[in-house]
């Protein structure tokens, strides 16, 4: 495995992590969760995200017996606060110190550790002041519940907005967490920038569209068994990709990888990789194979005229 630090910070992370999203508590019962989890420790990989949403608080759960008996030096453990995961009060959700503080303790729970590495917000909360939620994340840090902050999903103006406030409150902010692969290049013109000013790494999530660039979907083809595609609620996350142009372009990648002599999956991880502000990519898997096969991205280097190739297919 290789590591990379986040930001400026002194944390480093494995440059493939292991994430739980729609899988464990849900799509992938508890053995075969487990073997995930066993094929990514035996893969080098130290780095575990999950969120108190997955499953309804289930995935954290899931991790923590997983992990369990594992050296926790060894390990850096990622969650995340925002959404609902109760029957819902009146601050049962969002960026508010009520729910930070008690997300924060039910996630310990449930991982069965009496710290996360790095604890981020999920997404931002529009309606309770930054101060406020930056403020929550300080006293967590200083009780020792919380090593790192980070955020997931803000803009570029949010996150300037919530370094500074970080740099007030010595909050180690270090991290976001967007979406990005080949098909999902938002980050790049603005948010990355932001980040490299304010000290900030990516750590990027469904870096192969959740199972899209592996080229498994072929356009108008059956639903393969097993996959994302066939369980109830991963077809919705991922009905978005499901369109005859988007498989088409990405069948046309097929070549590339086996001129790079790559998979497709491995392709799409390492080009998340080549960009140097990306810390590490969050791979979700719902077999040990798949995380066997695509962490053999961290040896690829695509060259200039392998990026190249890409961008021509998937512009063009
Ligand atoms: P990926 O893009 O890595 O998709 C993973 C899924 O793709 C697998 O579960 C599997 O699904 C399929 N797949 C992966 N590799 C292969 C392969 N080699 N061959 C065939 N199929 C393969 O990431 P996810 O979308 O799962 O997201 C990863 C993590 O990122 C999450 O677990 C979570 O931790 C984080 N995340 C964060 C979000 C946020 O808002 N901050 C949002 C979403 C994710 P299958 O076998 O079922 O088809």
């Amino acid at each position: 495995m290789k590591f990379r630090r986040l930001g400026r910070s002194g944390l480093n992370i494995s440059e493939i992590s292991y994430g739980n999203w729609l899988t464990h508590g849900s799509q992938v019962e508890e053995e075969q969760a487990h073997a995930c989890v066993k094929a990514a420790l035996e893969s080098g990989i130290t780095t575990f995200d999950t969120a108190d949403v997955y499953a309804n608080t289930a995935a954290e759960s899931v991790l923590g017996r997983a992990l369990k008996g594992e050296r926790r030096e060894s390990l850096e453990i990622l969650t995340k606060v925002y959404w609902p995961t109760g029957p819902g009060g009146a601050n049962d959700r969002g960026l508010g110190r009520k729910h930070i503080m008690e997300s924060a303790n039910a996630s310990l729970k449930r991982l069965q550790t009496d710290y996360v590495d790095l604890y981020q917000a999920h997404r931002y909360d529009h309606t309770v002041p930054l101060e406020e939620t930056m403020l929550a994340f300080a006293d967590l840090v200083r009780q020792g519940k919380v090593l790192y902050v980070g955020v997931s999903e803000w803009t570029a103006e949010q996150i300037t907005r919530g370094a500074a406030l970080a740099r007030e409150l010595q909050v180690p902010f270090v991290s976001h967490q967007p979406q990005y692969s080949m098909l999902w290049r938002v980050i790049e013109p603005q948010v990355i920038p932001a980040c490299e000013r304010e000290g900030l790494s990516q750590i990027v999530f469904s870096p192969v569209a959740q199972g899209i660039l592996t080229g498994k979907y072929l356009p108008g083809a059956e639903v393969p068994e097993g996959s994302r595609l066939a369980d109830e609620r991963g077809s919705k996350m991922i009905a978005r990709w499901m369109r005859d142009d988007v498989l088409s372009a990405v069948q046309q990648l097929k070549p590339i990888a086996e001129e790079a002599g790559v998979t497709m999956a491995q392709l799409a991880v390492a080009w998340v990789l080549r960009n140097p502000n990306v810390a590490s990519a969050i791979i979700g898997a719902s077999r040990p194979e798949q995380v066997y096969e695509n962490v053999k991205a961290i040896d690829i280097v695509l060259d200039d005229d392998v990026l190249k190739q890409i961008d021509n297919v998937l512009e063009g």
